[in-house]
């Protein structure tokens, strides 16, 4: 039997229960528990909490740094199992997912904690009797906000990037989805990091984000989730002179040469469409595919598609598992009725499965309209939408024709496509012949409406830092 955690906050080493909303099981809308509410006093709390512990923790040798970091992670895979479960039935995504998630979050966390100990500055050649010294530090507590949608690896991104560079953080995990920070923390706890390094609220997420942002004691905000929000983010942020993160939405594009098997690639995209039931903000929604093999590459993506199973988490046979909350099947169930109003083609799904749980297909749909709702709000769900194209000028062209900017993908054998791809696709991430949008050692984030900063690799450490040069003349 899956058990769910008793969901705490953690302020300055201390874990306090408080009353707060229920957190619900997206598989059959029952309760799990409460998500606690922090007050202003614990809002206060934290913040002197953070700056005391940002004080011990940055004068912390790195490699002392390193060690309880990388002890955490080791505690975090002991505890997979149990963690992946709880996830589960708050998000809904099948267990595999589940454990995958926790375990890519462990590969996040060690490969920060280990790149930290090599933040070098460097020293710049000048005359004789002077030197300058380009110095990284830790740039000082932070403020992260992550979502429902990754519950573990998402926070997981942001405590590691402050924890490695030296900083404190104050997380403001999803009150929908608080098991994956909640247990994610206690492995911190557990590894012996010092109080008020890392501390987690939850509550009303514009009372909190307008509460710490402004607050002289944060030095930078991290955050993941819609593009409005993180754009009143970064106004908020930008007003008080605070660097930020953003990591916002996508709509990302797939590009289907018609040089690779068609058969193959539409039942790699409906694997790939279908992890965590298409509510990440990476996955490929926009397929266009070259004339010549697109009917052959929608005909197996729906196949495929209509293939999954659907069902609770749980159960270890499921491949689809419930979506997050009601309202992305409300968004499901909005964008389906105007692309078919509009004249695209069901190929596969399209609507919700049953009325208890939010259960709703992996949908395939073919010859959208530029104007069709689809093509142009992320859709965050199980909808894939397959359209033709002449030539690759074209489908450039289409999928730089959005405002978002984070992950694409593209399939062909030619090296002179994959060069053209690299040059002209407008995005932070492009994945040439598989699915995977980033790993624990490459940058991940956006350009135009889909953010600024990165996550993970040298470039997501850097961003937790401020560059200090040191001007020396001996005298
Ligand atoms: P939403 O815009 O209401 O919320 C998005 C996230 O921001 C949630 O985690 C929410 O708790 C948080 N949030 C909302 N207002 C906030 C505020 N004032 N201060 C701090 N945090 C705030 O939408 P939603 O229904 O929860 O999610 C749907 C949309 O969010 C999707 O369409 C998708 O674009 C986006 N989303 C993106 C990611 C991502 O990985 N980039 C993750 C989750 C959601």
């Amino acid at each position: 039997m899956a058990e769910y955690p008793l969901i705490e906050l953690y302020i300055d080493g201390q874990w306090k229960r408080a009353s707060g909303q229920p957190i619900i099981n997206p598989a059959d809308e029952s309760v799990l528990g409460t998500v606690p509410t922090a007050t202003r006093a614990d809002l206060d709390n934290a913040l002197a909490a953070a700056e005391k512990g940002f004080a011990i923790w940055r004068s912390t040798a790195p490699a002392k740094r390193a060690q309880i970091i990388l002890k955490a992670a080791s505690l975090i895979r002991e505890r997979v199992d149990v963690m992946a479960s709880a996830m589960t039935l708050e998000q809904g995504k099948p267990i595999e997912q589940a454990r995958l998630e926790i375990l890519r979050g462990c590969d996040i966390i060690e490969w920060d904690a280990t790149e930290g100990l090599r933040l070098y500055g460097r020293v710049i050649p000048s005359e004789p009797g002077m030197r300058h010294t380009v110095l990284r530090q830790p740039i000082g507590p932070v403020a992260a906000f992550s979502p429902w949608n990754f519950p573990m690896s998402s926070p997981a991104r942001k405590v590691a990037g402050a924890l490695s560079a030296g900083c404190s953080i104050i997380l403001k995990a999803s009150e929908e989805t608080p098991a994956g920070a909640f247990q994610l923390v206690r492995a911190f706890h557990d590894a012996g990091l010092p109080a008020g390094v890392l501390n987690l609220v939850f509550g009303n997420p514009a009372e909190i984000s307008e509460y710490l942002i402004p607050q002289s004691r944060i030095r930078l905000v991290t955050f993941t989730g819609s593009i409005p929000v993180g754009k009143h983010l970064a106004e908020m942020a930008g007003r008080h002179m605070k660097p930020a993160i953003m990591e916002l939405g996508g709509h990302a594009p797939v590009i289907v040469c018609d040089d690779v098997d068609p058969v193959a690639t539409g039942a790699a995209s409906a694997i790939g469409k279908s992890r965590n039931a298409g509510q990440v903000c990476v996955a490929p929604t926009r397929f266009f595919v070259q004339e010549k093999i697109y009917e052959q590459f929608a005909q197996s993506f729906a196949e495929r598609a209509s293939q999954l199973k659907v069902g609770n988490g749980l159960d270890p046979s499921t491949q689809l598992g419930p979506l997050a909350n009601a309202r992305r099947i409300d968004a499901m169930e909005t964008l389906v009725a105007d692309a078919k109003a509009k004249g695209a083609r069901v190929l596969a799904g399209g609507q919700r499965i049953g009325n208890r749980g939010y259960f709703f297909p992996l949908t395939v749909l073919a010859d959208l309209p530029d104007d069709a709702r689809a093509m142009n709000e992320e859709p965050f769900g199980p909808l894939a939408l397959v359209n033709p194209v002449k030539t690759l000028d074209e489908a450039i062209e289409r999928a730089n024709a959005l405002p978002y900017g984070l992950a694409a993908y593209a399939f062909t054998r030619s090296a002179s496509n994959a060069e053209r791809l690299a040059e002209s696709v407008e995005v932070g991430n492009l994945s040439i012949n598989h699915f995977v949008a980033s790993v624990a050692e490459t940058p991940f984030g956006g350009v135009k409406d889909s953010g600024y900063g990165r996550e993970g690799g040298t470039e997501g450490l850097q961003c937790y830092t401020v560059v200090k040069n040191v001007s020396h003349k001996t005298l």
